[in-house]
């Protein structure tokens, strides 16, 4: 299915299979969304989710959006995509509906390149796919954004736990990203929206905005579909 106007026919719900529409309403009602932006380095109420000023520093992000509470549907349809290419066309569903949501806020971006944020090299081998890469899709179709898959490149792939001390999640995700080799000059000045599936202590989405300033990037903002709160 190329387009997402021919899931409108499918007669059944496509997550709970009740009769209806493509996704019904009692689906959508699961889909939560986060009643407030927060700055991504304290986790504290940021309007917009701009930084504030007092966490900001020459690695951080400018601003953190994020979509949807970690939680319920949104989960399940994160969790299962992560195993199977074929439950990609829940995780479209909700990213396109993530995309609509935050289309107005990104449509001024249009110097801004999207970044999924990445797995290893060896990991996009043995899985075959990277999960995030619909999300960029989606956000890219929606506003004038485009995608590059190619810039950042993954270390290593061990993904933070999640932990009360902050040392320790930063420690498991430091040095997990680098520049591609032969990419440098796409980094230098440019501005970029990293983009991820789940944010859960920021760890990660922190230490990939660091590598593309330390490159010479001149802005990084953080989107995550989804907040685990
Ligand atoms: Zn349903
Ligand atoms: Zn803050």
């Amino acid at each position: 299915m190329d387009s997402f106007l021919d899931l409108i026919f499918i007669p059944k719900c496509l997550f709970c299979l009740r009769d209806g529409r493509f996704i019904c309403e009692l689906c959508v009602s699961k889909m939560v969304t986060m009643e407030y932006s927060e700055c991504l380095v304290c986790g504290k109420f940021s309007e917009d989710g701009t930084t504030h000023l007092s966490c900001r520093n020459d690695v951080v992000p400018s601003s953190f959006v994020s979509v949807f509470k970690y939680c319920s549907l949104v989960r399940s349809v994160i969790r299962r995509a992560k195993y199977a290419r074929r439950e990609f066309l829940g995780l479209r569903i909700i990213s396109e509906a993530a995309a609509e949501i935050v289309k107005e806020e990104f449509s001024q971006m249009t110097k801004y390149v999207l970044i999924p944020v990445p797995i290893s090299d060896e990991r996009l081998r043995t899985r075959g796919f990277n999960q995030v890469t619909t999300i960029t899709k989606a956000l890219s179709k929606k506003t004038s954004m485009v995608v590059n898959t190619r810039i950042l490149l993954r270390n290593v792939d061990s993904r933070p736990q999640y932990t009360n001390n902050r040392l320790d999640r930063y420690d498991n995700v430091k040095g997990a990203f680098s520049i591609r080799k032969g990419h440098e000059n796409l980094v230098t000045h440019g501005k970029f929206l990293l983009a991820d599936d789940i944010c859960t202590s920021g760890a990660t989405l922190l230490e990939a905005s660091k590598t593309l300033y330390e490159n010479g990037a001149s802005d990084v903002k953080c989107f995550a579909l989804s907040r685990k709160v």
